[in-house]
């Protein structure tokens, strides 16, 4: 059994049909549609992503990134489509200025030693082996906090809507925590972080699928013979050498026995589930909230840009904003020009709690002074998009939080955890999760 047909749940459940199409596969999901955070939906006419737009290209390993085998093995190669401009700006004291070229996430190789507050070597490694610290722990007093606050804090919202003085290094930039054990500066370690990424030079970096994410989402489910929508598993408990789930409503609840789970829910249900297994807790993780204003214009002139980000010091509601159809030329439309901002980082979530005109408004209006022109032309079509606790938190050591989970579910009969909720955010990360929780499942029933 599979919980949870989000892509990571999704990617489990079309591994064990790949490597053992004798088992019976079933894949529950609570929504009335599979794909969780992936689902593309229509405005003006056209696709828009309501949640996630697009996927690493290539893994940190070499080669395809998890997303990008997953789209070929469901016979999507052909359909993956990639940026026509990656060209991103920051918007700092009243304008749009390039994003530093060469940096990792937002943090320089070196900057100038008169700027640099402390990275000199010191008497060994930045870190312990395993050690975990956050971002900004890391980089503040390396860096300053000015490119903490501009660049690294910005991009990594882009990602978590998350902060720099919250999110494990551990789980943001592995690379550069695996190097800052072997440096005793920053700038050694940034350094060799960049020269271990096995990206080819002038690949690009985004990918996405034309017609949408659904497109993927539809070929996975499509490829399974069981799936069942709206119906919550509320319970999971030991039973005879494998599993019982509960399932469905309170009120029209039943049972269904299955050899083994994978568990590919956000860390909240998952904790809730696995609180009738014996020696086993959840993971403990915060989630963000972001809301996404999709705005159809008329054809309006906008900078040449994919998009830009706005950091917090700045003083606005709007954290990004991508001009989808410069980004995409797959999106273009004569005579449209489409335009999609998020709100909301964590801890800041007040501005989620407006009304959707409101919000709508608030953003038109921000939009336009970030872009420094009077206002935006109407929106021929808009549309809210809300993704209530919709981006985990990861906290130092989260990592080895995970760890533990899984050593102590393997007491039990086959069960593994897959998902954002461990493994990372991005989609490759959740599809390499999937896959690794169905290859774990397969080992434990089949030896
Ligand atoms: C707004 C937004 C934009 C993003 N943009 C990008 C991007 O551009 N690129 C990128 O790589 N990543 C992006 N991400 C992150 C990425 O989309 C997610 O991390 C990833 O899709 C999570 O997949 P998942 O399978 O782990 O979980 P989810 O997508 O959360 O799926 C979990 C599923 O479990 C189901 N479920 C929950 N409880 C139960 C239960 N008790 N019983 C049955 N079913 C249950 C839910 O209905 C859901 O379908 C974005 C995320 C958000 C919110």
């Amino acid at each position: 059994m599979v919980i949870g047909g989000g892509i990571a749940g999704l990617a489990a459940a079309h591994r064990l049909r790949e490597r053992a199409p004798h088992l019976d596969v079933v894949l529950f999901d609570q929504g009335d549609r599979p794909g969780g955070k992936l689902r593309t939906v229509e405005l003006a006419g056209g696709p828009v992503e309501r949640g996630a737009e697009s996927f690493l290209s290539g893994d940190p390993a070499g080669g395809p990134s998890a997303a990008v085998r997953l789209a070929e093995q469901v016979g999507l190669g052909d359909a993956i489509v990639h940026p026509t401009t990656s060209k991103a700006a920051v918007a700092v004291d009243g304008g749009l200025h390039d994003l530093p070229p060469g940096t990792l996430m937002g943090i320089p190789v070196d900057t100038d030693p008169a700027e640099r507050p402390a990275d000199r070597p010191g008497s060994g490694p930045l870190l312990r082996p395993g050690e975990d610290v956050t971002v900004g722990g890391l980089v503040r007093p390396r860096r300053g906090d000015l490119v903490v606050d501009r660049f690294v804090e910005p991009l990594l919202g882009g990602v978590y809507a998350g902060r720099a003085d919250r999110l494990s290094l551990r789980m943001a930039l592995p690379a550069l925590a695996d190097a800052a054990e072997r440096s005793d500066t920053l700038t050694g370690a940034v350094r060799s972080a960049l020269a271990a990424r096995r990206s080819t030079p002038g690949a690009p970096v985004f990918s996405t699928v034309q017609g949408g994410l659904s497109r993927l989402v539809d070929a996975l489910a499509a490829s399974l013979p069981d799936v069942r929508l709206g119906l919550p598993v509320r319970e999971l408990r030991r039973h005879g050498t494998g599993w019982r789930l509960t399932v469905g409503s309170t009120r029209d609840a039943s049972t269904v026995d299955a050899d083994g789970v994978v568990l590919a829910v956000p860390a909240t249900p998952a904790a809730r589930l696995l609180s009738t297994v014996d020696g086993v807790a959840g993971v403990p993780l915060g989630y963000a909230s972001v809301a996404l204003v999709a705005l159809a214009l008329p054809a309006t002139k906008l900078p040449e840009l994919s998009g830009f980000l706005v950091p917090a010091t700045e003083g606005f509601a709007v954290k990004a904003v991508t001009f989808f159809d410069q980004k995409w030329s797959h999106l273009r439309r004569p005579g449209l020009t489409l335009v999609r901002a998020s709100v909301g980082r964590a801890g800041d979530e007040h501005q989620l709690q407006r009304t959707d005109p409101d919000l709508l408004d608030v953003v038109r209006d921000e939009v336009a002074r970030l872009l420094g022109v009077d206002r935006l032309p109407d929106p021929v079509d808009a549309a809210v998009f809300r993704w209530g606790g919709g981006l985990p938190q990861y906290e130092p050591h989260h990592r080895d939080r995970v760890a533990a989970l899984r050593a102590a579910l393997t007491a039990h009969p086959a069960i593994a955890v897959a998902g954002a909720a461990y493994d990372g955010v991005g989609i490759p990360a959740c599809v390499t999760s999937g896959w690794t929780a169905a290859d774990t499942l397969l080992e434990a029933l089949e030896g």
